[in-house]
């Protein structure tokens, strides 16, 4: 059985988190332990992968904004997360984890990768924003481009629109070839509509895949884009599930089409509930356990038949 290839190191955690609404910094932790404990044998754990550099960070910030951050100055609260060291010193990693991921999946493309990481999809060149610190994928798609010369798109399913990304095109010209246009999608609606309109929006990257425009795909399947999440509610359980489905059967159709794997990479952004924390896990799990359900199994049947 083919397992999730997952970029997690501890250090990727802050622990520090009582003061604050969001546990997203946490949450890599939190899901890891219930993997760990009751969903080993689907995942493979990589623990040593390198942090990026504080150099990186300028990739999609400005200076004064990444040294705030690191001196504790001018807004570095604007993440509205409570400031730590731990917190700081988590951040090279969490990039890390899903540069390392991306990395491995386009050297890799038969193995489903996984980066546990929460939201990096708020924060812009000057400042941080809705528990986002830095521009997590933005910093990695340019580092992918300026290592492979390949180009990715994101499917954000998280509850709010990810704006790191079109806010970023300004900063960093390199940013239309990391993430070409059109490419970082957040598709709108409710229940049925919802996922209607993103079978539209894979239709369209489906035609640059194959246009050799773009080459990975990260899906971020936010728990908040459920009904029943404290900021969230989009979708109810069956949608959420099915949007999972979808995507997962998509990559499988454009795999076959390429007549190679699409490399994929599974994150996890979003997700909110103060009354019963273990049910944001359970939705993060039955996705990560469809997608590879779906696309690994097929991945065996193409290897099979050829
Ligand atoms: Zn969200």
């Amino acid at each position: 059985m083919n397992k999730i290839k997952t970029f997690y190191t501890p250090k990727q955690v802050c622990t520090n988190m009582t003061s604050s609404f969001s546990k997203s910094p946490l949450k890599p932790m939190l899901l890891m332990q219930k993997i760990k404990e009751e969903y080993n044998t689907f995942f493979d754990i990589i623990d040593d992968f390198e942090p990026i550099n504080k150099a990186d960070f300028y990739l999609a910030h400005t200076k004064t904004y990444v040294d705030n951050v690191y001196k504790k100055e001018g807004n570095y609260t604007s993440n509205s997360l409570p400031w730590s060291k731990e917190l700081v010193k988590s951040l090279p990693y969490t990039t890390g984890s899903l540069l390392a991921a991306k990395r491995y999946a386009i050297q890799n493309p038969g193995e489903l990768c996984f980066a546990p990481i929460s939201g990096m999809h708020h924060a812009s060149p000057g400042s941080g924003s809705g528990f986002c610190t830095f521009s997590g994928q933005v910093i990695s798609a340019i580092k992918i481009y300026e290592e492979f010369g390949l180009s990715g798109a994101y499917f954000d399913l998280d509850g709010h629109y990810g704006n790191s990304i079109d806010d970023s095109y300004a900063f960093n010209p390199l940013l239309e070839k990391a993430i070409p246009r059109k490419c970082n999608v957040n598709p709108k609606g409710l229940n049925e509509n919802y996922i209607n309109d993103f079978m539209l929006h894979l239709d369209c990257i489906e035609e640059m895949i194959l246009g050799n425009k773009v080459h990975y795909v990260v899906f971020a399947h936010g728990a908040d884009s459920h009904k029943d999440d404290d900021l969230g509610g989009q979708l109810n359980t069956e949608c959420w599930i099915k949007a999972a489905e979808v995507f997962a059967e998509w990559v499988n159709k454009v795999s076959k089409k390429l007549g190679k794997p699409l490399p994929v990479v599974l994150c996890l952004f979003g997700g909110y509930r103060a009354d019963d924390y273990n049910i944001v896990l359970e939705l993060h799990l039955k996705s990560l356990l469809t997608c590879n359900r779906i696309i690994n199994a097929k991945e065996q049947t193409i290897l099979n038949s050829n």
